[in-house]
């Protein structure tokens, strides 16, 4: 009895180790790896079927047979010093190979890992080898890491701040430039919130553009206004792009150029458009804007508005006695002269060669008429040219506005008559002139 099932127990056992021995072996064949095996000597005791294809034998060619009996590399001492210390010392070693394909010649990467194999003793017998053909996992790697030093280099040196925002309003990614503008390392801006950054006005606003295009999944376009680290003001032209995060979490990516330079040029072509250029003052035009806007509040408000009319006596004979330049200082004086009398919600423009006016909100006529009085006789008194030994005066009309004015322009009229009034009368004075008159 006992026999017998000690007969069944050893047959059940030998069956399984057959089982084990044959699902490793399909295990090893199966699994994308060269696999061997080999004795001290480093004679195959295995081979699994990705080394004999490699080596382009069947296993019984294989077995009892050395590498270097298929395979002769020029500079092979690594390998055959690596073998020796598996071998001799014992150790496991693990590290890149490159192998040249005795087929094909074609140099392929490969990850080994070569372990000792010791007998129920302690005794090493020889050793199990495990390669990897990394070459593609390489090539990618490579690839990638160049792609990564390219794109690298191209941010930091593209002429724009470049970031990526996620939901939490914290920075992902940001290049130099835009570390530069916070004034602090690149390490500094990712991860940290905009509101950390950046004043808390400007980041509220930045982040309600970036919702926006969160929100509406679409790229914007928009210029933007920041204060940078020396407390100077940047303007940036921005694109912002959504973008979904390998996680599956959304964020932005901004590209941000800053044209500061363009901004400030178009702002002070802005100011040459609406300046004069000899006096520095509104131009005509910009005056007929702003006297349309104030005309338009002082309906609004029911506030009185003034209207006063300059033209400087004689300039003709200034010109031809003294030549151009000697008149176009005259203007220059008698615009500081006049400057200086102002407050500061009077616009004041010159509106002809030798004309001015300066427009007077929330001013009556009498209050109008006392400034012009008082402008006329300051002009007496600066707008002499000592080195010409010559005095200038200047003629002026008042008008106020009235309910029945329908538009500017007939203040402006009526201005000008009290202004011809004033030359008719001699000139060096001034003249008022009310709706009713
Ligand atoms: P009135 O007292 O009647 O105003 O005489 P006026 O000589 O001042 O008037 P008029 O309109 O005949 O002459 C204006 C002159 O102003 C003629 C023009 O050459 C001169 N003028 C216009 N613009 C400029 C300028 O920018 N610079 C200089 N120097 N002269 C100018
Ligand atoms: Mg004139
Ligand atoms: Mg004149």
């Amino acid at each position: 009895m006992v026999s017998a099932s000690a007969n069944k127990l050893a047959s059940l056992t030998a069956l399984a180790q057959r089982v084990a021995v044959d699902l490793s072996r399909e295990v090893l064949d199966e699994m994308g790896a060269f696999v061997f095996a080999t004795d001290l000597q480093g004679r195959y005791v295995y081979a699994n079927p990705m080394v004999l294809q490699l080596l382009g034998k069947t296993l019984a060619e294989v077995l009892g047979r050395t590498f270097d009996d298929f395979v002769r590399f020029e500079h092979d001492e690594d390998r055959q010093a690596i073998d020796r210390r598996v071998l001799v010392d014992g150790e496991v070693v693990a590290r890149e190979e490159r192998n040249v394909i005795p087929s094909s010649g074609e140099v392929r990467t490969y990850w080994s890992v070569k372990k000792p194999m010791r007998d129920a003793g302690g005794a090493i017998t020889g050793m199990v080898g495990v390669s990897y053909d990394i070459t593609e996992k390489k090539r990618l790697e490579d690839q990638l890491r160049e792609q990564q030093a390219l794109l690298a280099v191209i941010l930091d040196n593209v002429d724009a701040l470049v970031y990526m925002k996620g939901e939490d309003r914290r920075f992902r990614y940001a290049n130099q430039r835009v570390a530069d503008v916070f004034g602090v390392p690149v390490d500094a801006v990712v991860g940290r919130l905009d509101s950390q950054l950046m004043p808390r006005e400007a980041a509220d606003r930045f982040w309600r553009q970036d919702q926006e295009i969160l929100r509406s999944g679409q790229r914007g376009v928009s210029e933007q206004a920041l204060t940078d680290a020396q407390g100077r003001t940047r303007y940036y032209w921005s694109v912002i792009v959504p973008w979904v995060q390998a996680d599956g979490s959304r964020a932005v990516i901004g590209l941000s150029t800053d044209i500061t330079k363009l901004h400030e040029l178009q702002e002070e072509l802005q100011r040459q458009a609406r300046t004069d250029g000899l006096t520095g003052l509104a131009n005509r035009r910009h005056f007929q804007e702003c006297a349309q806007a104030e005309f338009e509040r002082s309906r609004r408000y029911r506030r009185s508005l003034s209207l006063i009319a300059i033209d400087v006596d004689h300039f003709k004979d200034i010109n031809d006695r003294h030549g151009h330049p000697a008149g176009d200082r005259v203007l220059q004086t008698l615009t500081q002269c006049i400057q200086e009398s102002l407050r500061g919600n009077d616009v004041f423009a010159r509106t002809g060669g030798e004309e001015f006016c300066i427009l007077l909100p929330e001013t009556e006529l009498p209050a109008a008429a006392e400034l012009a009085e008082r402008l006329r006789a300051h002009l007496g008194l600066c707008v002499a040219l000592d080195d010409l030994g010559m005095k200038v005066s200047a003629s002026f009309g008042a008008t106020t506005s009235a309910t029945e004015d329908g538009c500017f322009d007939q203040i402006f009229a009526r201005a000008d008559r009290a202004l011809y009034a004033a030359k008719a009368q001699g000139r060096n004075r001034v003249v008022c002139l009310a709706a009713a008159a």
